[in-house]
């Protein structure tokens, strides 16, 4: 027993989806798809789309934003999550990967809730401002780019409501942000993200060590 969060060994990983994992057959469909994909890492985990599925629950979420969908793992377990009048705006650069995407959306029965926007995702974010869209979505989960997180991160926080939650993937990057001999422009960004967000009194934060940490950052 300890006080400080345990190292997931791969026989805890097992014991953890044995015990805990209920993916619907559409996600797990998807998923076996994506793993035989190069890209396949790019996708979040089984148990991290179930706990983001249960967040969604716990706030009654309705009006959501996904920025980066690749083949729309985290976008079907959100949007199965969501009540019959619940919306995700979804934002990636590559139809290549939502064309796949939109295929298990439709599968799934989902796909109407899903308003995919092709394009740089910051230009998605700014045009939802422009349309007086802020302090407006209930949830949010950042996973494109790393470099361009922080602006994500500032964009997805007008767009919030007070009470809102972003959930920012990726924030311990297997690990190399504890590490300070590496300083590769991924790496810096996800760290001084980080940095930042500790400090930031605009929101409550909590950093989750689930796949490859989730930080939750709920707006005030
Ligand atoms: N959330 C996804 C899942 O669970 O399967 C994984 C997302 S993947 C890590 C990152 C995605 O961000 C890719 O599909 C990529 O095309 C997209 N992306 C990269 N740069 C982008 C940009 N500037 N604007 C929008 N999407 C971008
Ligand atoms: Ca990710």
């Amino acid at each position: 027993m300890s006080n400080q969060t345990i190292s997931i060994t791969d026989s805890i990983y097992k014991y953890l989806c044995e015990n805990s994992l209920r993916e619907d057959e559409n996600l797990f469909s998807l998923r076996a798809h994506t793993y035989r994909m190069e890209q396949r890492n790019m996708q979040i985990s089984p148990e991290q789309g179930q706990f983001m599925q249960l967040l969604v629950k716990l706030m009654g979420a309705k009006k959501t934003i996904e920025v980066g969908v690749f083949t729309g793992y985290s976008s079907l377990s959100v949007a199965l999550a969501l009540p019959a009048d619940g919306k995700i705006i979804a934002c990636d650069i590559s139809t290549r990967y939502t064309d796949i995407a939109e295929k298990f959306w439709t599968d799934a029965n989902v796909r109407d809730k899903i308003d995919l926007r092709i394009g740089p995702a910051i230009d998605t974010l700014q045009k939802l401002i422009d349309l007086g869209l802020s302090n407006s979505f209930d949830f949010t989960f950042i996973d494109a780019d790393k470099i361009n997180y922080d602006n994500y991160y500032e964009l997805c926080l007008k767009l919030s409501r007070p009470g809102g939650l972003i959930a920012i993937d990726n924030v311990l990057w297997s690990g190399d942000v504890a590490d300070e001999r590496i300083n590769d422009i991924d790496t810096e960004s996800i760290r001084s993200l980080n940095k930042k967000l500790h400090s930031d009194s605009r929101v409550d934060i909590s950093i989750v060590p689930i796949g490859d940490g989730l930080t939750l950052a709920l707006k005030k």
